[in-house]
């Protein structure tokens, strides 16, 4: 699978090097097509990448032009070696051939593998599950630090929703409550304990000695550092122990994938109208060097990656309630940010010093005086902008500019 992945990025790469030099009026699908065919013939490690994932790899390229020509991301770049997911699609879902073996395991074909066995998380339309002209219509093998996962491209015909009867909420990305609700139903993370000081976003999700162990890969990570000399390559004990740290956050990025999955859900089954801030897109940018799985490995481990994450958790559980509370028939808006933690949701004034501390708000408005939760008072405050009529409209095309990681910004020429 490495190799296929390894093989599906240099093809990429090759692609994007020969679009960037052909002349403009050259460039056309059919001619990438013949392109890649003539590669896969001349270059033997090439042809290790079945000929339907090197098609997938162009039509992601297209896709990636695309929505840079709608403005969504910066122009496609060189996916460089240590910094990219590795993953291969497949692009046809009728030679997967998924028999499902036991409760928990299936078994698929993966073209130039075999047959692989899969822990069975989901329903899948296969065999007497599969009703009318419910199928499975692909799969994309992804690789993180613990290992590779497929997910499924499933087509389920379903009726669409009723128009959703409860109430609405705002919600705001807490600093103390993960989701604070305007109702005061604010959702926690469960299992395991939070950090007493609040700090070390990722150290949430790893259990006491895990997050022990961490640590202590950490510092040893940064012992063996120190004794690597000036342009000497990464030590075979040093990767080992990056491995292991990225192994444990990969552990932690799940656990948070998965609260957030399960209590997306809740909100939108629950609740009809949804609000949220309008992202801070700048800071969402301005992430850390390297990703969650592959992090930058001179990066300061407590400010910018962490507060990255949390960034990126926010925009992901965003992303989640979008499309879940349309599934539910209800809906999803977002309300300019500025002012919702400052001002009081009680009298609506936004006097100096109102905010006394992270956790409370007190208002210093004389004649309101309310104090309470700060989250909860800016998750009111988001219900109330809502309610007055200030939802954005999204623009088509421009709604939020979010761009990949290590994306710079499209510059002139
Ligand atoms: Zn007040």
């Amino acid at each position: 699978m490495d190799g296929q992945a390894h093989a599906a990025r240099a093809l990429w790469n090759c692609l994007h090097d020969w679009w960037s030099m052909l002349p403009k009026e050259k460039r056309c699908l059919a001619a990438a097509d013949a392109a890649i065919r003539q590669a896969r013939k001349e270059i033997d490690w090439l042809g290790m990448l079945p000929a339907q994932a090197a098609q997938a790899v162009l039509k992601t390229y297209f896709q990636a032009w695309r929505n840079c020509w709608d403005g969504r991301v910066g122009a496609p770049t060189f996916k460089v070696r240590n910094r990219t997911v590795m993953s291969v699609d497949i692009p046809q879902g009728r030679d997967l051939n998924i028999t499902r073996v036991h409760r928990r395991w299936g078994m698929v074909n993966i073209p130039k593998v075999g047959r692989v066995r899969f822990r069975w998380t989901k329903e899948l339309p296969v065999g007497k599950r599969a009703r009318g002209d419910d199928r499975i219509t692909g799969a994309r093998l992804v690789k993180d630090a613990l290992g590779w996962h497929i997910s499924f491209r499933v087509q389920i015909l379903e009726a669409g929703p009723e128009p959703h009867t409860g109430p609405d909420v705002g919600i705001d990305a807490g600093v103390n409550l993960p989701l604070a609700l305007s109702d005061g139903n604010h959702q926690d993370h469960g299992r395991p304990p939070r950090l007493a000081d609040g700090t070390a976003d990722q150290g949430k999700w790893l259990n006491p000695p895990e997050k022990a162990k961490l640590l202590g890969l950490e510092r040893r990570a940064a012992r063996r550092k120190q004794h690597r000399g000036r342009g000497e390559k990464t030590s075979r004990r040093l990767q080992h122990t990056y491995d292991q740290i990225k192994q444990l956050r990969a552990k932690a990025t799940r656990r948070a994938v998965d609260w957030q999955h399960k209590t997306t859900t809740y909100i939108a089954e629950r609740y009809s109208i949804v609000v949220v801030e309008q992202l801070h897109i700048k800071s969402m940018v301005k992430s850390a060097r390297g990703t969650i799985e592959e992090p930058g490995h001179n990066v300061v481990q407590k400010s910018g990656l962490n507060r990255s994450i949390s960034q990126e958790a926010w925009g992901r559980t965003v992303t989640m309630l979008a499309y879940k509370t349309a599934r539910q028939g209800g809906a999803l808006h977002k309300v300019p940010a500025p002012g919702t933690s400052l001002r009081c949701s009680a009298c609506g004034s936004t006097t100096p010093g109102s905010r006394k501390d992270q956790a409370t708000f007190v208002c210093k408005n004389p004649d309101c005086g309310w104090s309470g939760n700060a989250d909860w008072n800016a998750a009111r405050n988001i219900l109330h902008l809502y309610r007055r009529g200030h939802a954005l409209v999204p623009a088509a095309g421009r709604a939020v500019v979010r761009r990949p990681r290590g994306v710079k910004p499209a510059t002139a020429r």
